[in-house]
């Protein structure tokens, strides 16, 4: 079988050493890359300046990917939006288009699934499938953008999946993201959500992207966080703030915190007392969100236990906010659409 390429996961300088071994001029990628990244082109055909020879050769060796939208909800009760699309091997992710006062902002998948096993979440009860491509990322917003007609000014690594668990295909997305030539999206306009794989936290802060660490905390003892994030057993809280206090000293960047509320499990003064101590003397910021219902699970919680939780939090000097609820009505949290879709 010949093996041929997926073009779009490319960085530009890689394109250049393809197509450069392929004996052609260097420029060459640059106009490839514009078409598939700034016109965003789905066939080698619309490349118009572009011989008709090395459009051939292009389609012999590589690929263009698409995904293909199987499902779209439009909520009711705001302009949030969620696709649900299918990959080239069947496999179903999820993104959700969401509006703000400054923008839309856009949360994609990183992975078929996620091996971390949070209790709470959707995305992780069927178990974990495979990582997606640079170009699978990229695409979510593609289609999104084409599909809504909206421009997207910023993206969230929220979706389904540990985005540090598939950390090089996450890096090359988000250089092609940023790169002038395509959409060129600065990286401060991106957060990365994870639950904390510790040395990859470090590899993120060497880069120095400049993109928003948020770090899903969700409890603020070990024994409690380990009971609702196994991942917590491998690193522990301690490790985990340290590594927060480095990405902060390398880039400058305050970390945001995660902290889904559950009812009886994490919601106590004492709790807030744990959570401010934990992030005290690092500029850092709490979201607080209500956990969303997940019908695997029996965790609770509303609105007004979160405002309670924020106060109390305010009242100890940390800077924290109750997540705005988006998309209520059409379950925009992690994985529950793909869930529904594939039983
Ligand atoms: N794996 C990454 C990113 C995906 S989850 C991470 O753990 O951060 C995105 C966010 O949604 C995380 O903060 C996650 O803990 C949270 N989340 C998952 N299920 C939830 C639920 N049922 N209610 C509230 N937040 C949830």
């Amino acid at each position: 079988m010949i093996h041929i390429k997926d073009i779009l996961s490319l960085e530009l300088r890689e394109l250049e050493d393809a197509l450069t071994a392929l004996g052609e001029k260097k420029f060459r990628a640059l106009q490839v890359f514009e078409w598939l990244h700034k016109k965003r082109v789905t066939s080698f055909d619309e490349m118009t300046n572009i011989s008709s020879v090395l459009r051939d050769k292009l389609g012999s060796e590589f690929f263009i990917g698409r995904l293909k939208p199987v499902r779209q909800l439009c909520s009711l009760v705001d302009p949030t939006k969620k696709f649900l699309f299918e990959l080239s091997d069947g496999n179903h992710i999820e993104t959700v288009l969401m509006s703000y006062e400054h923008g839309y902002s856009l949360c994609v998948s990183t992975q078929v699934g996620c091996k971390m096993g949070c209790r709470f979440c959707a995305s992780t009860i069927a178990g974990f499938k495979r990582s997606l491509e640079p170009s699978e990322i990229l695409l979510q917003l593609y289609e999104a953008e084409r599909i809504s007609g909206e421009k997207v000014s910023s993206i969230v690594l929220m979706g389904i999946g540990e985005p540090l668990d598939n950390f090089d295909n996450v890096i090359k997305f988000l250089r092609i993201l940023s790169d002038c030539n395509g959409t060129n999206m600065s990286l401060r306009h991106v957060s990365l959500s994870t639950c904390g794989l510790v040395e990859r936290i470090y590899d993120l802060a060497k880069l120095d992207f400049g993109l928003t660490l948020s770090i899903s905390l969700h409890a603020v003892t070990d024994k409690k966080r380990s009971e609702l994030m196994p991942v917590n057993k491998k690193y522990g809280i301690d490790r985990l703030m340290t590594a927060c206090r480095d990405y902060f000293a390398q880039t400058g960047r305050r970390i945001s915190f995660e902290y889904a509320l559950i009812d009886g499990e994490n919601d106590t003064l004492e709790d807030a007392k744990g959570l401010a101590g934990l992030v005290s003397g690092m500029p850092a910021h709490v979201n607080i969100i209500p956990v969303n219902k997940i019908k695997e699970r029996e965790f609770t919680s509303n609105r007004r236990s979160a405002h309670r939780f924020c106060e109390m939090l305010k009242g100890l000097g940390v800077n924290a906010t109750v997540r705005r609820t988006l998309g209520s009505d059409i379950d925009a949290a992690c994985g529950q659409l793909r869930r529904e879709y594939e039983i």
